[in-house]
């Protein structure tokens, strides 16, 4: 008789023999940045269909949804009287006047929002520098907080620098554009010191971009178990478009797809059924994976029984699941990957930085896998930046992932006792959104 544990031996044994899952990610860093509206994204698109239809054996749906595209031009940032020195705008940055916004800069250090109430009389009117954060840790102050604290603080403009050495301009959303909305920029560690010695004086912000009415494509692929409940696996293709957004999320992709690949066969004969759900635009405030959930019927989103989110999870040997506090989340974590021999951190506070989140916002209990958490020095500090590339990636790295995400997806699919799902006003408390 077949057990369990022999199951899932055999679906780490596939995973550790397969040359695929390093193919993936290289192909899929090949296309580029994968900027949501751009070739490289409908590159990264096609690619990922025909992939999946082979790793699965099942349809693949592509579900368009409309969305205020953006496409960044260029920016740059001037100290009177000196050259301009290199910027990239925000994502979805309201452009500036032609001749561009002058104002007095202000160096408000690391920016926080309490940074932000002791200078505010300072702040109004002002171009605003502050420094952008390690993200993937506890006390990390997310880059929106800092430029929502400045345009509430009545800021003109938002420069937010890079805090490693490296000449590395870091971008990022910073709002959807509309009104309200200031100018905001990313520049390298290096151009906000020289910045930060003209503290005080005029600078002179140039950031442009073109919004358009887009349509973008979430991707899915379903294998069914014996009964309708379904596991969700999902991880965003969409990146960044300095780089090759390699770690983010390159490596959640090619797990994704080496863990259906692996349980393609298993999971008709396990009682839930197991749905690959690849999302886009989720570097645009998590937009692709909230219009899926909220098109879904409550009856439909009822047969999720669980979202495994997978970002970010390489360019360190260390993942972390990060439950949020769902009831009951992190004690399945523990429950399955015991058996497999595998272990990872628990981070049981809620963070909204990745797809996962929509899920909870719907009461259904999700948890998203990451590494390098609360690790600064891993090569996740090189996130939105040129530097997310794929040579910050291990082979290892890569199938350590597949093999976490593969037994916490066997398990979800056999596990009585996975959580139950809460009341959507209740996951919403917790999602804080
Ligand atoms: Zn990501």
């Amino acid at each position: 008789m077949t057990t369990m544990a022999d199951i899932l031996r055999s679906v780490l044994g596939r995973i550790w023999a397969s040359s695929r899952i390093g193919d993936d990610f290289a192909t899929l860093s090949a296309c580029g940045g994968r900027f949501a509206g751009t070739e490289s994204e409908a590159r990264a698109r096609e690619f990922l269909a025909g992939r999946i239809a082979e790793a699965t054996g099942a349809a693949v749906t592509c579900r368009p949804f409309s969305y205020r595209g953006w496409t960044r031009g260029p920016a740059s940032i001037a100290v009177a009287g000196k050259p301009p020195l290199p910027a990239v705008g925000l994502v979805r940055t309201p452009g500036t006047p032609p001749h561009g916004l002058s104002a007095p800069l202000i160096d408000l250090g690391r920016g926080t929002p309490d940074d932000m109430a002791r200078a505010a009389a300072a702040v109004r009117g002002a171009i605003v520098l502050v420094r952008h954060e390690f993200m993937m840790g506890t006390d990390h102050v997310h880059r929106r907080r800092k430029y929502d604290a400045a345009r509430a603080a009545g800021a003109r403009g938002f420069v937010i620098a890079f805090h490693e050495p490296g000449c590395l301009a870091v971008t990022g959303s910073s709002g959807d554009g509309g009104p309200g909305h200031i100018p905001a920029v990313g520049v390298s560690h290096e151009t906000g010191a020289l910045l930060s010695a003209h503290a005080g004086q005029d600078v002179t912000l140039h950031t442009s971009g073109t919004f358009t009415d887009a349509v973008a494509e979430n991707l899915f692929a379903a294998i069914p178990g014996r009964h309708e409940k379904r596991i969700v696996l999902s991880a965003h293709y969409d990146g960044h478009d300095l780089a090759a957004s390699a770690i983010d999320n390159a490596s959640g992709v090619a797990a994704a797809m080496a863990v259906v690949e692996a349980l393609s066969e298993v999971v008709p004969t396990l009682p839930c059924g197991l749905e690959l759900a690849l999302f886009t635009a989720e570097e645009w405030a998590l937009i692709g994976s909230r219009v899926h959930l909220d098109m879904l019927s409550a009856r439909q989103r009822a047969e999720i029984a669980c979202n495994i989110n997978l970002d970010s999870v390489a360019g360190d040997a260390t993942l972390t699941a990060i439950t949020g506090g769902f009831p009951g989340v992190a004690e399945f974590v523990r429950r399955a990957l015991e058996p497999a021999g595998l272990a990872v951190g628990l981070h049981q506070g809620f963070m909204a930085n990745s797809d996962h989140a929509n899920f909870v916002r719907h009461g259904i209990p999700a948890l998203r896998v990451c590494a390098g958490f609360a690790k600064p020095d891993s090569n996740l500090r090189f996130l939105l930046t040129a530097a997310d590339t794929p040579d910050k990636v291990r082979l290892t790295e890569l199938k350590t992932a597949a093999s976490v995400a593969a037994a916490l997806v066997l398990a979800a699919c056999t596990d009585p006792a996975l959580p139950a799902p809460i009341q959507a006003e209740e996951g919403r408390r917790i999602a804080g959104f």
